[in-house]
């Protein structure tokens, strides 16, 4: 455990971060470093050879016997292979070596990883490369180097390739319209990302004897338990001492690896809790993310937990998200985002807000499915989540001013408001400008977007692929009306502009109830894209108006995306088929022995119970008996239907038709089959069935 008083020692332990590389590394090498992560110049090999031989000396010194390039395949998981440092010489002993090529460059096989058709097969070839700008560390015994991975032909593969495209490219935009606003001291601007992760805990045992959980994350079959969360009593309530242990044990493995967790609390749902970081740079913070999710996993292992990250693994249950905080902030340390004390007169903060509003409004199908996954479609839309319908909430104080940018008025700043709780021992703050609105889900909060439709399981890196390449392109068009003017002429075209931008974009602005029908029927009547599943939003990624935006900013090659649907589609069928065959085992199965063996002994005691008492004893058993029988009568229509669409699903060839098939006809028969194994599992009692119900995952908890 560490002491309270070691923490600011301990935090970053096992990464191999700036302070380490300032200690051990030479000088001009360390320079040379510092520039390529900065400036994103070439690192020769000399130098590589020089921090690679120095890595392996502090990862050895910290019990690392082995390195991997780290990695993030489009399977959303991440991918390793490791490598130990040892190396044989002629005398029979070993030496511990590692060289600038091996820490610059990887050459995993490529052929088991998703390609979308981007690599014939006899090109198993592919590479990964070093990323110097997000830290080395170590985690169970292996150095763990974070690395880019394209195919033989140099098309990503990855998620974190065009991530790091898009952080550029919004980075060169930003600077060259800061420097026509004056601002000509920037360099670069940078993505800033805090994702505040959602989780469930529950018993391990449970989590073991449930085939849904373990193969597809989530339950597919459940009666629900009689209380749910309409008590609200878990939001922010007092953590139990076991799972505040495994929180502490958390934190502790996180601060090691340089993960900046700082809040920890009950969510709305009974056993559901979140962990928010301290935000960091976009590459950074991506891989932190993923880390987390791992870390969250293992530790769980060790105190008797399973830690669940999809979004819905409970029906009727809050599902999880993880909320994408987003800000852009310079090189010089201006937060563009911030409004400052007078939001009316802050220039690159009105211009970058317009950008981001346009890029919402302009590009929000394909927001939407940078968010979608089979998971996720389960969420989104339901009373708990944000809605598939884009909008931006603002709040008061920047709907005024956005009111007066529209009117050419002056907005005039009413200033912090005193809150007074009248009780004088209570000290007095000011009230923030804005009050929270959680039915948004594109939401300004202060100083930073929340964008809360990504779902809990999935890397963020998507969402801010698209998001940082579509605000680049606003602000792209936004310099080029700009260009032409200089000083008092700038000025007047910047307001021009921005009302223009405005009164263009204005339909995506909403500040009321997300969650209501009115806002669904509001939001169509406005032209607003209400994009309810993948294969619904999916054929907007391939759309001229996508392929144009992300070849523009050099994010993707035409291949890249294309490449990228039959990916998404292909995972998308794929989950729903893994559930499909889940589910009709369990309900064959698991389910139907349950069913049997209470059918049978109350069949039984019904017999017993009317030879010795006569015709009418027995009522109660030979009413559940009867309910019992129709139920699972319906069931089994249901598990046939279900089967036999499966099987066509099964023979479908193309992409977008066979997840299209999938989302309207295989999850409708899964819903229906549902609805009537529920009916069968309530009426039997627990100890009849091989696996936990509802009630004892959910409320189990110490
Ligand atoms: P809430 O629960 O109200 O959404 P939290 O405090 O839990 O708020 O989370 C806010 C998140 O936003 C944190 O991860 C925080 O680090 C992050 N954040 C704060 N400022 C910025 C910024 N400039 N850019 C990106 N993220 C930020
Ligand atoms: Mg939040």
């Amino acid at each position: 455990m560490i002491e309270a008083s070691k923490l600011t020692e301990e935090f970053g332990s096992l990464v191999f971060n700036d302070k380490v590389m300032r200690e051990r590394l030479p000088k001009d090498i360390y320079k040379a470093v510092h520039k390529t992560i900065e400036k994103g110049t070439h690192l020769e090999l000399e130098v590589a050879n020089c921090v690679a031989a120095t890595m392996k000396e502090w990862a050895v010194e910290n019990g690392a016997t082995h390195f991997t390039h780290w990695f993030q395949p489009m399977t959303g998981l991440t991918a390793e292979k490791h490598d130990s440092f040892i190396s044989p010489t002629d005398d029979g002993r070993v030496i511990m070596e590692f060289s600038g090529k091996e820490l610059v460059k990887g050459e995993p096989d490529a052929s088991s990883f998703p390609s979308g058709g981007l690599r014939a097969t006899f090109e198993a070839r592919g590479y990964t490369a070093w990323d110097p700008s997000s830290p080395a560390f170590i985690k169970d015994g292996s150095l763990y180097i974070p690395t880019a991975f394209c195919s033989y032909g140099g098309e990503a593969l990855d998620k974190k390739t065009p991530l790091l495209r898009s952080m550029e490219a919004l980075s060169n935009e930003a600077v060259k319209l800061l420097h026509l606003l004056g601002y000509e001291d920037v360099n670069r601007v940078n993505t800033t990302i805090g994702s505040e992760q959602e989780y469930f805990l529950i018993d391990k045992e449970y989590y073991k004897k449930r085939k849904d959980l373990l193969f597809t994350g989530r339950t597919l079959i459940g009666a629900p338990a009689t209380k749910g969360q309409e008590m609200e009593d878990h939001y922010f309530g007092v953590i139990k001492p076991k799972v505040s242990a495994y929180m502490h044990d958390l934190d502790e493995e996180l601060w090691k690896l340089g993960i900046p967790a700082k809040t920890k609390h009950n969510e709305v749902a009974p056993s559901q809790h979140e962990l928010a970081p301290v935000f960091e740079t976009a590459n950074i913070a991506v891989d932190h993310n993923q880390l987390t999710m791992e870390v969250m996993k293992k530790v769980a292992d060790k105190h008797n937990y399973a830690c669940l990250l999809h979004e819905k693994p409970f029906e009727g249950i809050n599902g999880s998200g993880k909320h994408n905080n987003w800000s852009v902030c310079t090189d010089t340390g201006m937060n563009l985002l911030d409004p400052g004390k007078n939001p009316g007169e802050n220039t690159p903060f009105l211009v970058f807000l317009m950008a981001v509003i346009a890029a919402v409004d302009e590009y929000a199908p394909i927001l939407r499915l940078s968010v979608a996954s089979a998971g996720n479609d389960h969420r989104l839309g339901g009373n708990e989540a944000p809605p598939a319908i884009i909008s931006i909430f603002v709040g008061d104080e920047l709907a005024e001013v956005l009111k007066a940018v529209e009117e050419g008025s002056a907005y005039q700043s009413a200033g912090k408001v005193q809150m007074a709780m009248g009780a004088t021992v209570l000290p007095h703050f000011t009230k923030d400008n804005t009050d929270r609105n959680r039915t948004s889900p594109f939401a300004f909060t202060g100083n930073k977007f929340e964008f809360r439709m990504p779902g809990s399981s999935v890397s963020v890196a998507n969402a801010n692929i698209v998001l940082n390449t579509a605000v680049a392109e606003e602000v792209a068009k936004l310099y080029e009306k700009l260009a032409p003017f200089k000083g008092e002429e700038l000025k007047a075209k910047i307001a021009e502009v921005l009302k223009e931008t405005l009164v263009a974009h204005k339909r995506v602005l909403f500040n009321g109830n997300g969650y209501t029908d009115e806002w669904v029927e509001e939001a169509a009547k406005r032209g607003l894209p209400n994009l309810k599943s993948l294969p619904d939003a999916m054929p907007y990624w391939i759309s001229d108006e996508s392929i144009e935006l992300f070849t523009k900013h050099g994010i993707f090659t035409k291949e890249e995306i294309h490449s990228r649907y039959e990916i998404l589609l292909e995972n998308y069928s794929k989950s729903v088929h893994i559930e499909s065959l889940t589910m009709q085992e369990m309900v064959r199965k698991d389910l139907t022995e349950g069913i049997v063996a209470y059918e049978k002994d109350l069949g039984k005691e019904a017999m017993q119970k009317k030879s010795l008492l006569g015709d009418k004893a027995a009522t109660l058993e030979i009413s559940l008996l009867k309910k019992l029988d129709d139920a699972s009568f319906e069931m089994s229509k249901a598990l046939e239907k279900l089967a036999e669409d499966t099987t066509i699903a099964e023979e479908k060839t193309d992409a977008l038709d066979t997840a299209a098939f999938y989302q309207s006809t295989v999850l409708a028969d899964m819903d229906e089959l549902r609805k009537y194994a529920d009916q069968a599992e309530a009426l039997i009692p627990d100890k009849y069935l091989s696996y936990p119900t509802y009630g004892q995952m959910l409320f189990s908890l110490r």
